[in-house]
């Protein structure tokens, strides 16, 4: 057996708190087997052991959710909820702390959908996959917004702050009105859902007094059983700009111009300018450009380059909505990059009743969910995996490209192969960095730890904050938000101590460890 077990807890506590779970849930979901456990573990994960978990529960039903939670209080149980735990990258279904069991709730897959209104009310276990099925199942006049793997939840991904291609791109700031169980089991809805049978719910996001809704998001103070999505009316047309940017040093003026496009709101979804790996990443392996160890030298890159026919920068744009409107927004959009590069940018039209194009590359950015760009794990070969660096910038291409360089120099220095895209947000700019590893090369998997925090020391020097990190991450990152000597995690952890005093609910999870566990702190 490979069991392992929380800090403190013995293998008979253990078993008798399985067998209370398994009253709650059925003795068939509680999965405690080597198999099981092998299931729930990060094969991305550098040290996938650091991260095992002792067993997994599925609940059905929020009702048995509610009950989990107070067997786990009764026996001072760690539970890591997911909602399908494909959160790669970033840990998987894998808990923060060892010997957890993982609370799964890819069972719970109600849909309930508001059609006047474009709301969809979902339960955790909804993939982005059924959600689109839905859609078109019912004929329902919306579209989804997918991330680059949509092989996850659409709760689960707006929980850790995800984000898609589309207008509604920023999932978080589409979820309205959630139900949750808190740590103790207590059940409760927010916003508007605080008035029982409230027909605004889902419409209007505050209600009345505190509003609690990001409480619950990176965060590890409830179980979300509900959350409601808006949902974006499927346009009549959508125009697509784009633009292949020769020299690493075209990243300044691209974001500047993005920049402001997102700022005077003529561009409403969040656009990544992306380095020329994306796609090379997941068509091909490295090996088919490139048999020596270290940072892929210039004319390896301009080889790829000249394969794919792109630049050093791609970048991406779309805008959604009235045919009319579109055709004037991109006539501004080309006239100021007319203004600082002769290329013209490659214009695509699709209108409501023609045929969406199945090509893989277009369809994030209409809703429709892709799984492909996972394929980028295979680049080293061997059993591959990845880790997301991603510290949040002003919006201007000085800081770009001054992060660009470092970060860049950081890759070759370590050896690695630079993957990097800037997100170009409102009033901000998250620079999303892959590190691309083999977990059979064991002398590029010694470099990963070092690089990584070399990256995160680098940002914080500059006083950047990562947004969202790797498990085994979290406290490092946490530890980075250090105004009046670290005021938010006792801020975090005063709450935490105050919904779930015995500590059960994802120890650990975003550096936030209950009084219980405060020992355990990386
Ligand atoms: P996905 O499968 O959509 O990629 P995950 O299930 O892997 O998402 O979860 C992503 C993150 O959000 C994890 O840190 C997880 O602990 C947290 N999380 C997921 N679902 C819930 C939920 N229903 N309530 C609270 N936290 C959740």
């Amino acid at each position: 057996m490979k069991q392992v077990l929380p800090p403190g807890m013995t293998a008979a506590q253990m078993d008798r708190a399985l067998a209370a779970l398994a009253r709650v849930v059925g003795s068939e979901w509680v999965l405690a087997t080597d198999l099981d456990r092998d299931t729930y573990l990060d094969h991305f994960a550098v040290d996938e052991s650091a991260h095992a978990a002792a067993a997994a529960v599925a609940p059905l039903t929020v009702e048995q959710v509610v009950e989990v939670m107070r067997v786990a209080n009764t026996h001072k149980l760690p539970l890591w909820p997911i909602s399908r735990g494909k959160n790669f990258g970033y840990g998987g279904a894998a808990p923060r702390l060892k010997g957890s069991v993982v609370l799964d709730l890819s069972r719970m897959k109600k849909i309930e959908f508001d059609t006047d209104n474009g709301v969809a009310l979902v339960e955790p276990g909804v993939g982005f996959y059924d959600l689109y099925d839905y859609l078109q199942q019912h004929k329902l006049p919306y579209w989804t917004s997918v991330p680059g793997n949509s092989w996850g939840s659409v709760l689960g991904n707006a929980l850790d702050r995800g984000v898609g291609y589309t207008n509604y791109g920023q999932h978080t700031e589409k979820l309205c009105g959630m139900e949750v169980v808190l740590p103790t089991g207590e059940l409760m809805r927010t916003g508007m859902g605080a008035m029982k049978d409230s027909p605004t719910w889902n419409l209007y996001r505050y209600g009345f007094g505190p509003s609690w809704e990001q409480m619950f998001v990176q965060s590890n103070y409830g179980v979300v059983t509900k959350a409601g999505v808006w949902m974006m009316p499927a346009p009549e047309s959508m125009v697509g700009l784009d633009l292949e940017l020769d020299k690493p040093d075209d990243l300044g003026w691209a974001v500047d111009l993005v920049a402001g496009l997102r700022r005077d709101g003529l561009l409403v979804q969040s656009p990544s300018i992306g380095s020329w790996l994306r796609g090379a990443a997941t068509l091909t392996t490295r090996k088919e450009w490139y048999d020596k160890p270290g940072a892929l030298p210039d004319d390896v890159i301009g080889a790829i380059r000249k394969r794919f026919n792109i630049g050093w920068w791609s970048v991406s744009l779309r805008l959604y909505g009235y045919e009319s409107v579109n055709e004037a927004a991109a006539g501004v959009i080309q006239a100021q990059f007319a203004k600082k590069t002769t290329q013209p940018m490659t214009v695509s039209r699709w209108k409501q009743g023609q045929p969406m194009s199945p090509s893989p590359s277009v369809a994030a950015v209409a809703g429709i969910p892709i799984t492909f760009p996972l394929a980028n794990a295979a680049w080293h070969g061997g059993r591959g995996g990845h880790l997301g660096y991603s510290p949040v910038l002003p919006p201007n291409g000085v800081a770009a490209m001054d992060q660009f360089r470092r970060t860049y120099d950081r890759y070759k220095e370590f050896g690695m192969d630079y993957h990097g895209s800037f997100a170009m947000g409102e009033r901000s700019i998250v620079n999303v960095n892959q590190v691309l590893f083999n977990k059979d090369d064991a002398d590029m998997m010694s470099r990963v730890g070092g690089f990584f925090r070399a990256l995160v020391a680098d940002a914080t020097g500059k006083r950047y904050g990562e947004y969202r990190t790797h498990i085994d991450y979290m406290d490092l990152v946490a530890s980075t938000y250090d105004f009046n000597n670290h005021a938010l995690r006792r801020a975090n952890e005063a709450v935490k101590d105050a919904l779930d005093p015995n500590g059960i609910l994802a120890p650990g999870k975003s550096g936030i460890w209950p009084r219980r566990y405060r020992n355990q702190r990386a």
